[in-house]
């Protein structure tokens, strides 16, 4: 680490990129690969540190998203994209498709407008089905269920193996990833961008803010003011036991209402199922916390659309922060003069967009002016599989010792976590890359074994006891 400190702070980037949330890894990944020197400036011990690090795990169409939006263009680019290049980086995609699911008369009155918002927004494989179809394509839902709409190509992907491909790949293809790293002032001379940082000072002849819920505040330090506040919008969510994958195939999701999306029960790509999340404003960007009360709420919603499950385990509870602002829209903002981009509000579809959202901020940095030449034959690193319905390392040949058992985690998977051009750097980090000590025990075996593997590899040691929550 303290050599590419220095490497950075002796060196002019073409492009500082402040936050490594899934937004900024994939901006990240779009200049490095359009031939800008990039570095990436995370204020924490790893990716994924705000919003980013707890989220559905939705593939969106954009089916629901507002016509004509940004938001929009950006979710269906970022669609597209994903789906391009997943194979290539490892990525998987649990194809389950969604249906909006209607519970009352009120409700289904609604169901035409979404077809037809879908069919506006091209989502044209969109369509309204009757309560037998959807019963016949999914038996274990409550008959209750009035009628849906079906939207075929909503998916489930790997929230966090998805922006570390992304940083990954700009990594090995020539981007600087500073961790550790947080931006606390800035100066610009008119040409060039002097960012002090908690590892040094680091000069880039632009800057793109990707600080997620952090954005105002660092908004305000790179422009003096920030066009919108962050109000920090929680949500809380409940994962079933792996034997819950059996009860559903496809995402449930309500109709929505106009303040939330409301509350999914969804196959995660791990082989739980979950259901969430709520939507409660907060002013604390650090800390989501999760409590009895709401998390029975879930439990009791869940068992009503899916009655199988009322009786089935928990294996973990996690909260998530959008980075919500005044407004509903994505508030991206160029200032060519200052040669700053401002990546704000990327409030609850930004695993989805994120691609998409890095091909509209290259295309604003292309207005001041700087032509680069893009990498002809770039590296495409192959991230490690964690999902369920594909082959995970324990099944291959050699995996040898087996360091966590509920999620089936080898030590080799382990300690490529640990190496590489992208090591864990907390244990929040190791658990995003491998799902050690996610499982139904929640690391209570295997968190020993794991304090002896991780010695001195962490930005803190393991505490050994049961491990924090997680999906
Ligand atoms: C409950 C919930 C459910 C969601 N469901 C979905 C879904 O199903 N599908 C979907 O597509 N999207 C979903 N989203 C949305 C998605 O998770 C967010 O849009 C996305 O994570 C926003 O990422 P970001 O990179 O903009 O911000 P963040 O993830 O907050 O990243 C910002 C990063 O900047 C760093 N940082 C902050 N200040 C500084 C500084 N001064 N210097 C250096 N670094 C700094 C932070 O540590 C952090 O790592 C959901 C979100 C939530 C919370």
């Amino acid at each position: 680490m303290t050599e590419i400190r220095e490497m950075a702070a002796a060196d002019l980037f073409d492009v500082a990129i402040i936050g490594g949330g899934v937004v900024g890894c994939a901006v990240a990944r779009r200049f490095t690969l359009e031939g800008a020197r990039t570095v990436l400036l995370e204020r924490a011990p790893d990716i994924l540190a705000g919003a980013s690090k707890g989220n559905s795990a939705l593939l969106h169409t954009g089916f629901d998203a507002p016509t004509g939006s940004l938001e929009l263009a950006c979710v269906r680019d970022g669609y597209a994209e994903y789906r391009e290049i997943c194979g290539r980086l490892g990525l998987s995609v649990l194809e389950t498709g969604a249906a909006v699911v209607a519970w009352t008369d009120a409700e289904v009155a609604k169901l035409e407008g979404i077809v037809a918002q879908a069919h506006a927004n091209g989502v044209d494989e969109v369509r309204a089905i009757d309560a037998d179809e959807l019963l016949a394509r999914e038996p274990a839902l409550s008959p209750a269920a009035k009628a849906a709409v079906l939207v075929p190509g909503e998916h489930v992907i790997d929230p966090w193996s998805t922006p570390l491909a992304y940083i990954r790949q700009a990594v090995e293809n020539g981007a600087v990833l500073l961790r550790n790293a947080g931006v606390t002032a800035a100066g610009f001379d008119g040409a060039h961008w002097r960012l002090a940082t908690t590892a040094g000072e680091v000069r880039a002849a632009a800057v793109v803010n990707c600080a997620g819920l952090w954005g105002d505040r660092v908004a305000t330090l790179l422009l003096g003011q920030s066009a919108y506040a962050i109000h920090p919008r929680k949500g809380q969510f409940v994962v079933f036991d792996k034997a819950a994958a059996g009860l559903l195939r496809t995402t449930i999701l309500p109709v929505p209402t106009e303040r939330t999306k409301g509350v999914v029960v969804a196959r995660t790509i791990y082989g739980n199922v979950l259901v969430g999340p709520t939507a409660e404003e907060q002013d604390d960007r650090e800390r989501a916390t999760t409590d009895s009360e709401t998390l029975h709420q879930l439990i009791g919603q869940a068992g009503r659309i899916v009655p199988g499950l009322a009786d089935m385990p928990v294996t973990a509870v996690y909260a998530g922060l959008r980075p919500a602002t005044e407004r509903k829209e994505y508030r991206i903002a160029s200032d060519p003069d200052r040669r700053v981009i401002d990546v704000g509000g990327i409030r609850s579809t930004g695993l989805t967009a994120a691609l998409g959202i890095a091909r509209h901020v290259h295309g604003l940095y292309q207005a001041f002016g700087t032509a680069h030449r893009p990498i002809a034959d770039p590296v495409w690193p192959v991230v490690p599989n964690l999902a369920e319905h594909r082959p995970r390392d324990w099944e291959a040949e050699g995996s040898g010792e087996i360091v966590c058992h509920c999620e089936l985690v080898t030590g080799r998977e382990i300690a490529a976590a640990l190496t590489g051009p992208v090591p864990a750097g907390d244990w929040g980090g190791l658990k995003r890359r491998t799902r050690a000590g996610m499982g139904r025990c929640q690391g209570f075996y295997c968190t020993a074994r794991l304090a002896r593997l991780t010695e001195g590899r962490l930005a803190e040691p393991l505490a050994v006891g049961p491990a924090h929550h997680g999906p």
